[in-house]
């Protein structure tokens, strides 16, 4: 009976438009109907990405579409170079290394951003670099990376730029060919506001020629079969949640992707505001604007998250690694909106007070409310 409020950062809530799409009968994937649905979304994708590329959908996770982005780039002993200032930022070091690639790395402390000008220095020591591997926001810690300068830098090498936007994509401004990187990631769990399974892929000219002399093997993921099909998926795709997609699409093009960058820009201010009204301290050193984080008392951290679930049907996310215990993050992208933002800090004012710290009820819904009356 406890109604729940879903602000983690992937899953994210479904709109009600869009889930009843997923209810609707199935149709077969070899046919007109069904072309035509893809060939609507693959245009659609690239006003999103920001990309005059193509855009390939895919069934997997997050990971999955990371690893085929890993196995159609690279050949086993070539070198590439990983900025990373968290858990997402090193998958893309787990992955390659899982396939003999060799790796060069710059690992920034959690909580920091990547420094661009440490790439340029990276790229200049290391002149064989194939590719230069990064994250647009690195959701264990909530920072965003500024990618625009990190491409125009690797965009003056031999290397290609690839960038994971699984959590930025729709909510943080991005643009993928204005800001040079030549080969985009995403997901539908996070701003796209679908249910998780899908994912996309898009690559520069740049970029396909790599592909040409990829030497890891693959099958399923080997992108050459996606590029050969036109308006369909080499196997069976995820029927449901593309029809599902279409919808959500209509969402985020009628409401404009500029506006939904600045509705995320303004949720992100009330957010910090409300942290900072319970005294707790920001953990992200460049924050982003689809989730906030911040620390809380020495191991109390798991609590928080469970008591908010538990009484109140309320989900943030808790930490990563050694910040499990240590900080939350209160999700703002996608279907979140400025009353979601208002229960949900009320409810952790409420849970922290319960936890036993002294918190001024009232005081931190009052900074959200101040900041989102500003828009
Ligand atoms: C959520 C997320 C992933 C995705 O992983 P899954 O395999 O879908 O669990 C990858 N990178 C970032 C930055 C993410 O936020």
């Amino acid at each position: 009976m406890l109604k729940q409020y879903l602000l983690t950062p992937g899953p994210t809530p479904i709109p009600p438009q869009v889930a009843l799409k997923e209810a609707l009968p199935i149709i077969h994937h070899r046919t007109d109907e069904f072309s035509a649905i893809y060939k609507d979304i693959s245009e659609d994708l690239k006003y999103i990405f920001q990309t005059k590329n193509n855009i390939y959908t895919v069934a997997c996770s997050g990971t999955g579409v990371m690893e085929m982005a890993v196995v159609n780039l690279l050949s086993p002993n070539d070198e590439i170079l990983v900025a990373s200032c968290g858990n997402f930022g090193d998958r893309w070091i787990k992955i390659s290394q899982a396939y003999g690639v060799k790796i060069v790395s710059i690992s920034v402390e959690w909580g920091k951003t990547v420094d661009p000008l440490q790439v340029q220095k990276a790229l200049k020591e290391n002149t064989n670099i194939k590719a230069v591997f990064t994250t647009l926001v690195e959701t264990s810690t909530g920072v965003v990376n500024d990618i625009k300068s990190i491409g125009k830098i690797v965009s003056a090498t031999n290397a290609i730029f690839a960038v994971d936007a699984i959590s930025g994509l729709v909510g943080q401004e991005f643009k993928t060919d204005l800001w040079k990187a030549d080969v985009v990631i995403c997901t539908s769990q996070k701003g796209f506001m679908l249910a998780p399974g899908l994912a996309f892929i898009t690559l520069s000219d740049k970029a396909w020629k790599l592909v040409e002399s990829s030497k890891i093997p693959k099958f399923y993921f080997d992108i050459k079969k996606y590029k050969n099909l036109t308006n369909a998926t080499p196997f069976t795709p995820p029927v449901t949640l593309i029809v599902s997609l279409q919808e959500a699409i209509k969402l985020i093009k009628e409401k404009r992707i500029e506006n939904i960058w600045n509705d995320c820009r303004v949720l992100a201010k009330a957010a910090r505001a409300g942290m900072q009204a319970l005294g707790l301290k920001l953990f992200a050193e460049v924050p982003c604007d689809v989730l906030t984080s911040a620390i809380v008392p020495e191991n109390i951290g798991e609590k928080i998250v469970k008591t908010l679930r538990k009484k109140y049907g309320v989900s943030i996310a808790g930490g990563h690694g050694d910040w499990k215990d240590k900080i939350v993050r209160f999700s703002h992208m996608g279907y979140i909106c400025k009353a979601d933002l208002l229960v949900g800090f009320s409810c952790l004012e409420m849970v922290l007070s319960e936890l036993g710290l002294s918190i001024e009820k009232g005081k931190s819904v009052a900074a959200v409310e101040e900041e989102l009356l500003k828009d």
